[in-house]
């Protein structure tokens, strides 16, 4: 049974009763919250040891007592686990404190106010600055180059990255100085940049000479079937193109260890962590080297980090399976809406009838279901077709996910035959 094969009174009497069904949910009350992606209690709850380390043993594998200043670049030995991880050279490693969100933020403003090693003057210096978006995409990072008036440019996110046609052709400007990119598992559609899209844009022409990708590999290891996904190497592959300062990789342990209490990572060229260090070092005399050291002892290696995720996976794949089962059952017999079923990450992404994403969240909010705003995942939070509807499955608890996605469904629902019926 298709929309578009319905007639005008069978689509009213779908309306009716997803209304019906839409005041029973009204009645119930509701309190849910599907706006961030957060890790639950419980999958804080597996790493609770780190909050008794180190203990008196502060000092960490070379002597160093942790408790005291300095050591820019990090603990060594937690960045050699990390260095596995984001496929980048243990001494073009750094690791800092709790957020990468905040490492990008200081390689936008660095650029910015500095300018790059291969900058011919500071970004602020230039008439305009410009990054590629691949949407759907991560609203904070959208949020950061609005916040410092970059422009921002919408490309489609495909299943294996960003439009490369599109990319190709926005790299021909020169006020383009770089893009966003979440290589695996993005936020919010769970797509995976390939070894050859990552190739092509190692290799790609540009006409910045200082052109950057911001590649946030925040889900590198967050796998949610058996299959370890592997990131492209886009440090090395840039090497291997002639283009060594390009890529920026960023990663975090916020939803391995603690979103709040982490570790962060940032990985390149030798010349632009020296470049960051320089600029970073007027910032800080060093990290919470404390917390490196825990981590750094409590993971191990990275056979402990995917045995850590591995328990997160328990805890959330029956979240994503829920979220899918529902969303199959209640609207995979209509043609409203699609999703993604992501292999990893923290996101279900969700297209609903074009120009109904607005009135689908207004729905849940006044059913007492909070979702993310319609537009979130867009830069200047404008999705153009007005369908895109993010879903963050892991923080709530798996009853109250089922209710607040089946009052979802009501809601998509109940948008599309309002639509229809409006038209
Ligand atoms: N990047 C992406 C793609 C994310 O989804 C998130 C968290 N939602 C972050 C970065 C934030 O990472 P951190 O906690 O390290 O700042």
């Amino acid at each position: 049974m298709t929309f578009a094969s319905l007639t005008p009174d069978q689509i009213q009497s779908l309306h009716d009763e997803q209304l019906a069904a839409y005041r029973t949910l009204q009645d119930a009350g509701l309190k849910l919250d599907l706006t961030r992606g957060k890790p639950s209690p419980e999958q804080l709850d597996l790493s609770l040891e780190l909050l008794s380390m180190p203990g008196d043993e502060y000092k960490d594998a070379k002597g160093t007592d942790t408790r005291n200043y300095g050591g820019l670049n990090g603990l060594p030995e937690l960045r050699a686990i990390f260095s596995e991880i984001m496929q980048v050279p243990v001494d073009q490693v750094v690791a800092g404190d709790n957020a990468s969100l905040a490492m990008m933020h200081d390689t936008l403003v660095f650029s910015l106010l500095r300018g790059t090693p291969d900058s011919p003057r500071p970004w602020a210096e230039e008439d305009e600055v410009t990054f590629i978006c691949p949407v759907p995409g991560y609203d904070r990072h959208f949020a950061l180059t609005q916040q410092y008036g970059v422009k921002m440019v919408p490309v489609e996110l495909h299943d294996d990255g960003p439009d490369m046609v599109a990319v190709r052709e926005l790299a021909a400007e020169p006020s383009v100085k770089g893009m966003w990119l979440v290589p695996t598992y993005g936020n919010p559609s769970g797509a995976v940049v390939s070894e050859a899209v990552a190739a092509e844009l190692a290799a790609l022409e540009t006409a910045a000479p200082d052109f950057r990708i911001f590649w946030d590999n925040a889900y590198a290891v967050h796998h949610l079937t058996d299959e370890r996904t592997k990131t492209a190497d886009i440090v090395g592959l840039c090497a291997a193109s002639g283009h060594p300062n390009r890529a920026i990789v960023y990663a975090s342990t916020s939803k391995i260890t603690f979103a709040g209490s982490g570790v962060c990572f940032l990985g390149s060229s030798e010349e632009n962590v020296e470049w960051y260090l320089t600029n970073l070092g007027k910032r800080t005399i060093g990290p919470d080297k404390i917390n490196q050291l825990r981590h750094a002892r409590y993971l191990g290696d990275v056979e402990g980090v995917h045995k850590l995720m591995e328990a997160h996976r328990a805890i959330i794949a029956p979240k994503f399976e829920a979220v899918l089962e529902i969303l199959r059952d209640r609207l995979g017999s209509h043609d409203i809406a699609t999703w993604s079923e992501p292999k990893g990450g923290y996101f279900v992404s969700l297209d609903v009838a074009d120009g109904t994403a607005s009135r689908v969240v207004e729905l849940c909010r006044e059913a007492g279901i909070a979702m993310t705003p319609a537009g979130a995942s867009f830069p200047y939070g404008d999705d153009p077709r007005d369908r895109n509807i993010r879903i963050a499955p892991t923080f709530p608890s798996i009853d109250e996910l089922r209710t607040a996605i089946d009052g979802l469904a009501t809601c998509v629902l109940l948008a599309a035959a309002e639509q229809h019926l409006t038209s």
